[in-house]
């Protein structure tokens, strides 16, 4: 990554995993093993997880995000949770569109949009998962999928809050398959989200923006993969659920 322009970011997804007890044993232990990181920490955890989470990581470097949000302020949408509910407990960041959520639970573009300008209209930083499914890789149109998701996931998203939003390539074939996308596959896709938001803002704006890589990334693949110069970090399934590897990744990303 650019050093001189951007702080890459580790962020952990534990997805739907880990009671409160369990929560609490991994928090702890990653306390001290987060405390020398210089690159930006972020757990994303299971709603029951937050408030949790949040107490836990006072007065560390550790931030806490959710793992999504609804778009409405409030109302009659059983089972969901605002973004303002989400801020009043302490948290920070929200991943929005990951590939589960666009596969199982009916998750389209236009509610990406929908879900990432309430999250920064509420204070919350958005993390955006795009990415290609293996059929799309295969058929030469990664740039065209990723740049149609740019475009629909950030519609009417400001510069200025642009700069707040991180952006998650996670290529869907790589998503928990122990598959990794090759260190330059994650930078020439890297580079095309920043080049896409070069034109739909300007070179400065995206030079600014936090773009990970995501998809089995792991304590043997992470020093490649974060060593590109677009790549500002990961965002982390599998390993951020032991401490141990997960520290490895914050370790690479801080040097
Ligand atoms: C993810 O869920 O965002 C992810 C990248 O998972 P994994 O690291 O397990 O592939």
């Amino acid at each position: 990554m650019n050093k001189e322009l951007r702080q890459a970011i580790i962020a952990g997804n534990w997805k739907m995993n880990k009671t409160r007890p369990e929560a609490k044993a991994l928090i702890e232990e990653l306390k001290p093993i987060a405390a020398n990181a210089t690159c930006g920490v972020i757990i994303c955890v299971p709603f029951t997880n937050l408030e949790t989470a949040v107490e836990l990581t006072k007065g560390t470097n550790i931030k806490v995000g959710a793992e999504n949000v609804h778009f409405k302020e409030s109302g009659a949408y059983t089972g969901e949770i605002s973004a303002a509910m989400l801020t009043e407990i302490g948290v920070e960041y929200v991943i929005i569109g990951h590939s589960e959520r666009r596969q199982y639970f009916g998750e389209t573009d236009e509610t990406v949009n929908l879900r990432t300008k309430a999250a920064l209209a509420a204070g919350l930083k958005p993390i955006v998962c795009v990415g290609e499914v293996l059929e799309e890789r295969e058929a030469g149109i990664t740039e065209e999928v990723i740049s149609r998701q740019v475009k629909l996931d950030l519609a009417g998203v400001s510069a200025e809050d642009i700069k707040k939003t991180v952006i998650a390539y996670e290529p869907v074939w790589a998503i928990g398959t122990g598959k990794t996308a090759t260190a330059e596959q994650a930078q020439e896709v890297c580079a095309f989200i920043r080049a896409t938001l070069a034109k739909l803002y300007d070179q400065a704006t995206a030079d600014a923006v936090t773009i990970q890589y995501g998809g089995s990334m792991n304590p043997k693949n992470a020093a490649e993969l974060l060593a590109q110069t677009d790549v500002d970090g990961g965002l982390i399934g599998g390993a951020s659920l032991k401490a141990a590897d997960f520290g490895v990744l914050l370790e690479e990303a801080s040097k």
